[in-house]
Protein backbone atom coordinates (compact mmCIF):
# COMPACT_ATOMS: atom_id res chain seq x y z
CA UNK A 1 0.00 0.00 0.00
CA UNK A 2 2.65 2.39 0.90
CA UNK A 3 4.40 2.03 -2.98
CA UNK A 4 1.29 4.43 -3.95
CA UNK A 5 2.96 7.55 -1.93
CA UNK A 6 5.21 9.92 -3.54
CA UNK A 7 6.88 11.46 -0.93
CA UNK A 8 10.83 11.01 -0.30
CA UNK A 9 11.63 9.04 2.69
CA UNK A 10 13.66 11.99 3.48
CA UNK A 11 10.59 14.30 3.77
CA UNK A 12 10.20 15.43 7.55
CA UNK A 13 6.84 14.58 7.66
CA UNK A 14 7.45 11.26 5.77
CA UNK A 15 5.77 9.02 8.39
CA UNK A 16 2.91 11.16 9.08
CA UNK A 17 1.80 11.86 5.39
CA UNK A 18 2.69 7.98 4.64
CA UNK A 19 -0.19 7.75 7.16
CA UNK A 20 -2.65 9.96 6.07
CA UNK A 21 -2.24 8.46 2.53
CA UNK A 22 -3.15 4.64 4.20
CA UNK A 23 -6.03 6.19 5.60
CA UNK A 24 -7.46 8.06 2.10
CA UNK A 25 -6.22 4.59 0.23
CA UNK A 26 -8.76 3.22 2.67
CA UNK A 27 -11.66 5.44 1.91
CA UNK A 28 -11.36 5.37 -1.75
CA UNK A 29 -11.60 1.18 -1.59
CA UNK A 30 -14.29 1.17 0.90
CA UNK A 31 -12.62 -0.13 4.24
CA UNK A 32 -12.21 3.11 6.15
CA UNK A 33 -15.39 5.03 6.42
CA UNK A 34 -15.50 9.41 5.75
CA UNK A 35 -15.78 10.00 9.77
CA UNK A 36 -12.44 8.12 10.00
CA UNK A 37 -10.66 10.66 8.22
CA UNK A 38 -11.72 12.84 10.18
CA UNK A 39 -10.72 10.82 13.11
CA UNK A 40 -7.17 10.62 11.67
CA UNK A 41 -7.02 14.27 11.84
CA UNK A 42 -7.96 14.63 15.35
CA UNK A 43 -4.99 11.99 16.04
CA UNK A 44 -2.29 13.61 14.19
CA UNK A 45 -2.95 17.19 15.82
CA UNK A 46 -2.37 14.95 19.01
CA UNK A 47 0.41 12.94 17.39
CA UNK A 48 2.32 16.39 16.81
CA UNK A 49 2.11 17.71 20.13
CA UNK A 50 3.22 14.01 21.51
CA UNK A 51 6.74 14.52 18.93
CA UNK A 52 5.35 11.92 17.00
CA UNK A 53 7.14 8.96 19.27
CA UNK A 54 6.06 7.07 21.99
CA UNK A 55 6.53 8.70 25.06
CA UNK A 56 7.84 6.54 28.24
CA UNK A 57 4.51 6.01 29.44
CA UNK A 58 2.96 5.28 26.47
CA UNK A 59 5.72 2.49 26.11
CA UNK A 60 5.39 1.09 29.91
CA UNK A 61 1.76 0.95 29.18
CA UNK A 62 2.21 -1.04 25.73
CA UNK A 63 4.18 -3.33 27.83
CA UNK A 64 1.52 -3.58 29.96
CA UNK A 65 -0.87 -4.49 27.78
CA UNK A 66 1.30 -7.14 26.33
CA UNK A 67 1.25 -8.80 29.81
CA UNK A 68 -2.46 -8.57 29.89
CA UNK A 69 -2.59 -10.30 26.54
CA UNK A 70 -0.43 -13.25 27.35
CA UNK A 71 -1.89 -13.46 30.68
CA UNK A 72 -5.86 -13.66 29.30
CA UNK A 73 -7.85 -16.24 28.81
CA UNK A 74 -9.20 -15.01 25.51
CA UNK A 75 -8.06 -11.84 24.27
CA UNK A 76 -9.83 -10.29 21.61
CA UNK A 77 -8.40 -7.73 19.09
CA UNK A 78 -11.13 -5.29 17.81
CA UNK A 79 -10.30 -3.19 14.29
CA UNK A 80 -12.17 -0.74 12.88
CA UNK A 81 -11.62 1.11 9.70
CA UNK A 82 -8.73 3.26 10.50
CA UNK A 83 -7.09 0.05 12.02
CA UNK A 84 -7.45 -1.84 9.25
CA UNK A 85 -5.91 1.01 6.11
CA UNK A 86 -3.22 1.49 9.02
CA UNK A 87 -2.17 -1.70 10.27
CA UNK A 88 -3.26 -4.57 8.72
CA UNK A 89 -0.16 -7.07 9.17
CA UNK A 90 0.83 -5.75 12.33
CA UNK A 91 -2.66 -6.49 13.99
CA UNK A 92 -2.42 -9.90 12.80
CA UNK A 93 1.37 -10.15 14.09
CA UNK A 94 0.28 -8.91 17.23
CA UNK A 95 -2.85 -11.65 16.97
CA UNK A 96 -0.22 -14.16 16.58
CA UNK A 97 1.88 -13.48 19.10
CA UNK A 98 -0.53 -13.69 21.88
CA UNK A 99 -2.82 -16.07 20.30
CA UNK A 100 -5.64 -13.91 20.11
CA UNK A 101 -8.53 -13.49 17.96
CA UNK A 102 -9.92 -10.61 15.09
CA UNK A 103 -12.84 -8.99 15.36
CA UNK A 104 -13.77 -6.18 12.70
CA UNK A 105 -16.28 -3.87 15.03
CA UNK A 106 -17.33 -0.63 13.49
CA UNK A 107 -18.97 2.32 15.19
CA UNK A 108 -20.83 3.14 11.41
CA UNK A 109 -21.53 -0.49 10.59
CA UNK A 110 -22.22 -2.36 7.30
CA UNK A 111 -22.05 -6.21 6.59
CA UNK A 112 -20.09 -4.68 3.21
CA UNK A 113 -17.55 -2.55 4.82
CA UNK A 114 -16.80 -5.70 7.65
CA UNK A 115 -16.66 -8.28 4.66
CA UNK A 116 -14.36 -5.46 2.53
CA UNK A 117 -11.87 -5.36 5.98
CA UNK A 118 -11.95 -9.01 6.73
CA UNK A 119 -10.50 -9.61 3.31
CA UNK A 120 -8.03 -7.36 3.92
CA UNK A 121 -7.05 -8.51 6.95
CA UNK A 122 -7.24 -12.07 5.32
CA UNK A 123 -4.71 -10.59 2.55
CA UNK A 124 -2.20 -9.62 5.14
CA UNK A 125 -2.53 -13.21 6.98
CA UNK A 126 -5.40 -13.37 8.90
CA UNK A 127 -6.74 -16.91 8.95
CA UNK A 128 -10.05 -16.05 10.87
CA UNK A 129 -11.55 -12.66 11.23
CA UNK A 130 -15.08 -12.15 13.36
CA UNK A 131 -17.45 -9.68 13.17
CA UNK A 132 -19.84 -11.08 10.77
CA UNK A 133 -22.07 -13.52 12.59
CA UNK A 134 -23.24 -10.33 15.62
CA UNK A 135 -25.14 -12.82 17.78
CA UNK A 136 -24.57 -10.84 21.18
CA UNK A 137 -25.11 -7.14 22.49
CA UNK A 138 -22.83 -5.10 24.45
CA UNK A 139 -25.57 -4.10 27.26
CA UNK A 140 -26.31 -0.29 27.27
CA UNK A 141 -25.93 0.46 23.64
CA UNK A 142 -28.28 1.15 21.34
CA UNK A 143 -28.54 -1.52 18.45
CA UNK A 144 -26.32 -1.60 15.61
CA UNK A 145 -23.58 -0.21 17.70
CA UNK A 146 -24.14 -3.08 20.25
CA UNK A 147 -23.72 -5.77 17.71
CA UNK A 148 -20.63 -8.22 18.47
CA UNK A 149 -20.01 -11.90 18.13
CA UNK A 150 -20.76 -14.24 21.37
CA UNK A 151 -17.38 -15.64 20.53
CA UNK A 152 -15.33 -13.02 20.09
CA UNK A 153 -15.38 -9.58 22.12
CA UNK A 154 -19.03 -10.62 24.01
CA UNK A 155 -17.12 -13.53 25.37
CA UNK A 156 -13.29 -11.85 25.30
CA UNK A 157 -11.78 -11.35 28.81
CA UNK A 158 -9.38 -8.94 27.14
CA UNK A 159 -10.34 -6.78 24.57
CA UNK A 160 -7.75 -4.08 22.53
CA UNK A 161 -9.87 -1.65 21.68
CA UNK A 162 -7.68 0.50 19.10
CA UNK A 163 -9.87 4.31 18.23
CA UNK A 164 -12.90 3.34 20.32
CA UNK A 165 -15.93 5.57 20.49
CA UNK A 166 -16.34 6.86 24.30
CA UNK A 167 -19.56 5.37 24.57
CA UNK A 168 -18.56 1.85 23.51
CA UNK A 169 -15.83 1.86 25.66
CA UNK A 170 -16.89 2.63 28.97
CA UNK A 171 -19.76 -0.04 28.13
CA UNK A 172 -17.16 -2.63 27.09
CA UNK A 173 -15.58 -1.46 30.41
CA UNK A 174 -18.72 -2.17 32.87
CA UNK A 175 -18.85 -5.82 31.15
CA UNK A 176 -15.93 -6.33 33.52
CA UNK A 177 -13.15 -7.03 30.85
CA UNK A 178 -9.50 -5.74 31.20
CA UNK A 179 -9.57 -3.16 28.03
CA UNK A 180 -6.95 -1.41 26.27
CA UNK A 181 -7.64 1.44 24.25
CA UNK A 182 -5.24 2.83 22.09
CA UNK A 183 -5.65 7.01 21.35
CA UNK A 184 -4.03 9.81 20.92
CA UNK A 185 -5.75 12.01 23.17
CA UNK A 186 -5.61 11.87 26.58
CA UNK A 187 -8.69 13.47 27.66
CA UNK A 188 -11.20 11.70 24.92
CA UNK A 189 -13.49 9.83 27.10
CA UNK A 190 -12.08 6.00 25.89
CA UNK A 191 -8.36 6.14 27.28
CA UNK A 192 -10.23 7.98 30.45
CA UNK A 193 -12.32 4.67 30.91
CA UNK A 194 -9.45 2.14 30.09
CA UNK A 195 -8.25 -0.42 32.69
CA UNK A 196 -4.47 0.11 30.42
CA UNK A 197 -4.60 3.16 27.61
CA UNK A 198 -1.56 3.63 25.77
CA UNK A 199 -1.54 7.14 24.28
CA UNK A 200 0.20 6.66 21.05
CA UNK A 201 -0.48 6.45 17.48
CA UNK A 202 -1.87 3.15 16.16
CA UNK A 203 1.01 2.54 13.74
CA UNK A 204 3.68 2.29 16.67
CA UNK A 205 1.59 0.74 19.58
CA UNK A 206 0.53 -2.14 17.88
CA UNK A 207 4.13 -3.33 16.56
CA UNK A 208 5.65 -2.08 20.17
CA UNK A 209 3.26 -3.94 22.24
CA UNK A 210 3.87 -7.41 20.29
CA UNK A 211 7.61 -6.84 20.69
CA UNK A 212 7.11 -6.28 24.45
CA UNK A 213 4.74 -9.46 23.93
CA UNK A 214 7.79 -11.58 22.56
CA UNK A 215 10.23 -10.26 25.45
CA UNK A 216 7.89 -11.31 28.20
CA UNK A 217 6.93 -14.42 26.74
CA UNK A 218 8.35 -16.59 29.04
CA UNK A 219 7.61 -14.82 32.09
CA UNK A 220 5.85 -16.57 34.54
CA UNK A 221 1.93 -15.86 35.74
CA UNK A 222 3.39 -13.80 38.66
CA UNK A 223 5.73 -12.22 36.79
CA UNK A 224 3.04 -11.03 34.50
CA UNK A 225 0.75 -10.49 37.04
CA UNK A 226 3.30 -7.77 39.03
CA UNK A 227 3.72 -5.92 35.71
CA UNK A 228 -0.14 -5.20 35.57
CA UNK A 229 -0.36 -4.84 39.38
CA UNK A 230 2.07 -1.87 39.04
CA UNK A 231 0.48 -0.07 36.15
CA UNK A 232 -1.25 2.90 37.07
CA UNK A 233 -3.88 4.26 34.40
CA UNK A 234 -4.27 7.23 35.86
CA UNK A 235 -0.28 8.29 36.06
CA UNK A 236 -0.29 7.14 32.13
CA UNK A 237 -2.73 9.43 31.17
CA UNK A 238 -1.40 12.39 33.45
CA UNK A 239 1.85 11.54 31.57
CA UNK A 240 0.77 11.92 28.23
CA UNK A 241 -1.24 15.30 29.14
CA UNK A 242 1.90 16.67 30.45
CA UNK A 243 3.80 15.96 27.55
CA UNK A 244 1.30 17.75 24.97
CA UNK A 245 0.26 20.90 27.47
CA UNK A 246 4.35 21.40 28.08
CA UNK A 247 5.17 20.59 24.00
CA UNK A 248 7.39 23.21 22.13
CA UNK A 249 6.11 21.71 18.97
P1 LIG B 1 -14.68 10.41 22.60
O1 LIG B 1 -16.12 10.17 22.31
O2 LIG B 1 -14.01 9.20 23.21
O3 LIG B 1 -14.35 11.66 23.39
P2 LIG B 1 -13.81 11.59 20.10
O4 LIG B 1 -15.13 12.14 19.79
O5 LIG B 1 -12.66 12.50 20.39
O6 LIG B 1 -13.90 10.49 21.23
P3 LIG B 1 -13.36 10.73 17.38
O7 LIG B 1 -13.61 12.07 16.83
O8 LIG B 1 -14.16 9.59 16.91
O9 LIG B 1 -13.36 10.63 18.96
O10 LIG B 1 -11.80 10.54 17.12
C1 LIG B 1 -11.19 9.39 17.18
C2 LIG B 1 -10.08 9.32 18.20
O11 LIG B 1 -9.07 8.54 17.61
C3 LIG B 1 -9.44 10.67 18.60
O12 LIG B 1 -9.33 10.72 20.00
C4 LIG B 1 -8.04 10.59 17.97
O13 LIG B 1 -7.05 11.18 18.78
C5 LIG B 1 -7.81 9.10 17.85
N1 LIG B 1 -6.92 8.71 16.74
C6 LIG B 1 -7.02 9.03 15.43
N2 LIG B 1 -6.05 8.47 14.70
C7 LIG B 1 -5.30 7.74 15.57
C8 LIG B 1 -4.17 6.91 15.42
N3 LIG B 1 -3.58 6.71 14.24
N4 LIG B 1 -3.68 6.32 16.52
C9 LIG B 1 -4.26 6.50 17.74
N5 LIG B 1 -5.34 7.27 17.95
C10 LIG B 1 -5.86 7.89 16.88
Amino acid sequence: MSDEVDVPESHPRYHSLLTRHRIEAGVETGITSQQGLIAQGRGEAFDYLLGEETIPSADRAARTAAAALLRADKPVLSVNGNVAALVPEETVALANAVDADIEVNLFNRTEKRIERIADHLGAHGAEEVKGLTADARIPGIDHERAKVDSDGIYSADVVVVPLEDGDRAEALGEMDKTEIVIDLNPLSRSPQVASIPIIDNVVRAIPNITEHAHDLKSRSEPGLHSIIEEFDADTALREAERTIRESDN
